[in-house]
């Protein structure tokens, strides 16, 4: 049978065991089961019950949902203000003075916003673009460090209804300048620089660059964060403590309709040319705000840290938008989690008494590389809960995260979800959900999934697949900027009229969800499709692995052959006898089809600057070719390095 008369993805990988919700989380828990029970009667009417008692609408909606497939729009007809909800509601309702943020920066310098301070600054930098000439719907871009200027100018924009783009602040002056283009921003907020594994990155420099290309861009305001020189245009460019600073502490937030756009993020681009994602007000507030409550059970005391970056979307709806929403204290932390040592997040754990840890899997592994010793130098026990986003999580790294972030008391939430997705879809819910290390478990409460084959069908129990969503819901992605049928094209064509998300997944028999990584991350070994995070888990099952990265390499006699990079852990040194061991640990654990036929030890891999592995690229190198576009790379030294290795490897 030919790879392509067999299609479906083979699962092979074991599972680690399974872990109940501990009594005394559950006893508190914010789900229950009847949530489930309530949005499988109704989902409409679940969303609307949730957005009515968790929003502040100054007009309420008329109409739940008007779905025109593939176009969704939420709550029609309700009016409203993010910022509003975000801020002046807890202000009013006598919170005023609980914590909104703590901000650590790099070099160890800290601040304190209340809800009350938020507020101010909010409205100051509110004024001050209203003065700058920005309206209702005018696009503002933003490309800013971890500083508290970054969440205080979203919501500023919100505020008046100015949709903004944020671009992360690692990307280069030509990813910017494409995004203010396509975007056709007005207004750009940057900041002298930012700090970064005690360097300092220059974006100004940056900006100024982008800007000789960016006809839009009228005035550019500029934090001053690290106090070092940089060029001002006059006319132009504007210190934000000038701009800012004077403006009057209140402006009114402008009632927005419920489709209003609030922003536009860019992809961050695996592939192709970066998609303008839209989200809209209503339905994103609410989406963002429902899953943050009860996915990460959040109490009134809590103090909950997203450590993703604002640049991406985990950090727009879980650091700004719904911890906010929902009057959360949270955390930010400007810099590197090895700046000054490793153990930097576990000073700030026990430092501010972080109950709630939202991390990537990246993350988990770089720490696991690091060893143990690291986080056993602090108190951590104030966690109560963990999370992860991201990627698919090995169940090693999990089970890691679990026993020594977690002390084995909390519970880990895997979350899948999209940049276009908004919000959280797919995810345990503490305290109800038994979870499988490795498998994000099922879709949130109102909220559709399905397995199917390539033929549109869906799988059985046991079977593995393309993951689509089945339903709209409130948080989704209205569509990409200034191109609908690009919209259609992208993600409503692969199987007629359900929203492919471009992953594939899996079901166990108790009907669990195992995320398996993008379909491209998919290899055909003798007509047999086998995903490469299976093939991963398995080397870092190995204790000598810290991480590692598998790819299809073209092969005369079975279609693809199992390449693998691997990186070892701090100690271990790479010889022929590891290789030849790390092969047979995989096919001990998966079986012999997934055993590499090539195996090469590397220093670091290749990943985007949200911390996802480029097998694009890799897949490259493996097939000795030249190299697509890495503009999105975080480090291009790392591919040059592997690349110099496995030249001389096949020599
Ligand atoms: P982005 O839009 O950049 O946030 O990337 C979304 C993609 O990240 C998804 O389509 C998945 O491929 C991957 N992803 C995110 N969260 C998870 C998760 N918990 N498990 C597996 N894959 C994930």
């Amino acid at each position: 049978m030919s790879v392509e008369q067999r299609p479906e993805i083979v699962t092979l990988m074991a599972e680690r065991g399974s872990f109940d919700p501990p009594a005394a989380f559950a006893a508190r828990a914010n789900a229950t089961p009847a949530l489930y029970d309530e949005a499988n009667a109704d989902f409409e009417a679940f969303w609307a019950r949730e957005a009515r008692e968790r929003v502040d609408w100054e007009t309420p909606f008329h109409t739940t949902l008007k779905w025109e497939l593939p176009f969704a729009e939420w709550f029609v007809g309700g009016r409203l203000n993010i910022s509003y909800n975000c801020l002046d509601r807890h202000v009013e309702r006598g919170l005023g003075d609980k914590v909104a943020y703590h901000w650590i920066g790099e070099p160890g310098d800290t601040r304190t916003f209340t809800f009350r301070d938020l507020l101010v600054e909010v409205a100051r930098c509110a004024n001050a673009l209203k003065e700058l000439g920005v309206g209702q719907g005018d696009r503002v871009a933003i490309y800013l460090p971890m500083i508290p200027e970054l969440p205080i100018a979203m919501l500023a924009c919100a505020r008046i209804g100015a949709p903004h783009t944020v671009v992360f602040g690692g990307f280069s002056a030509e990813a910017l300048a494409g995004r203010i283009n396509d975007a056709e921003a007005k207004v750009l907020i940057t900041a002298d620089g930012g700090y970064r594994r005690g360097n300092i990155v220059p974006l100004k420099q940056s900006a100024d660059q982008a800007m000789q290309e960016t006809p839009t861009v009228e005035r550019c305001i500029v934090v001053r964060r690290t106090g070092h020189e940089v060029p001002m245009t006059a006319g132009r460019d504007l210190w934000w403590d000038d701009v800012v600073e004077r403006q009057a502490a209140e402006c009114p937030p402008v009632w927005v309709d419920s489709e209003h756009m609030l922003y536009l993020l860019y992809t961050s681009g695996t592939t192709a040319r970066p998609k303008g994602i839209v989200h809209t007000t209503g339905g994103y507030l609410v989406g963002t705000s429902v899953t943050h409550h009860y996915i990460f059970d959040i109490k009134p005391d809590d103090v909950f840290w997203c450590a993703a970056d604002i640049g991406w979307v985990t950090g727009h709806s879980y650091i700004v938008y719904a911890p906010l929403a929902n009057a959360t204290t949270g955390i930010i932390y400007e810099g590197a989690p090895d700046t000054p040592a490793w153990d930097r997040w576990w000073q700030i754990v026990e430092d501010y008494k972080v109950t709630i840890l939202y991390t990537a899997p990246t993350a988990i592994r770089a720490f696991m590389k690091q060893g143990e010793a690291w986080p056993a130098k602090h108190d951590l026990g104030s966690l109560r809960l963990l999370g992860t986003v991201g990627e698919p999580i090995n169940p090693e790294a999990w089970l890691w995260y679990h026993l020594n972030i977690g002390g084995e008391r909390c519970p880990v939430v895997d979350t899948w979800w999209q940049t276009e997705t908004g919000m959280i879809l797919i995810t345990p819910l503490p305290g109800i959900t038994r979870t499988k290390p490795g498998s994000a478990t099922f879709p949130f409460p109102g909220v559709g999934a399905a397995v199917l084959d390539s033929t549109g069908q869906p799988v059985g129990p046991g079977g593995g697949g393309y993951l689509v969503l089945t339903r709209p819901y409130p948080a989704m992605l209205r569509g990409i900027y200034k191109d609908p049928e690009r919209y259609r094209q992208t993600y409503w064509t692969r199987f007629d009229g359900t929203y492919f998300t471009g992953d594939g997944a899996r079901l166990d028999t108790d009907g669990y969800f195992w995320l398996l990584g993008r379909v491209d991350d998919v290899m055909n070994v003798a007509g047999h499709r086998i995903s490469t995070i299976e093939v991963e888990s398995a080397l870092v099952d190995h204790p000598a692995v810290a991480e590692s990265a598998v790819v299809g390499k073209t092969d005369p006699v079975v279609g693809q052959a199992i390449f693998a990079y691997v990186i070892l852990k701090a100690g271990r040194q790479p010889s022929d006898e590891l290789a030849v061991e790390l092969r047979e640990h995989v096919a001990k654990v998966i079986g012999p089809i997934a055993k590499p036929k090539h195996l090469m030890f590397a220093p670091d891999l290749p990943k985007t600057r949200s911390g996802k592995i480029m097998r694009r690229l890799l897949r490259d190198i493996a097939e000795g070719r030249a190299l697509g576009d890495t503009t999105t790379l975080a480090d291009a030294g790392v591919v040059e390095t592997i690349r110099t290795e496995s030249g001389r490897e096949e020599d």
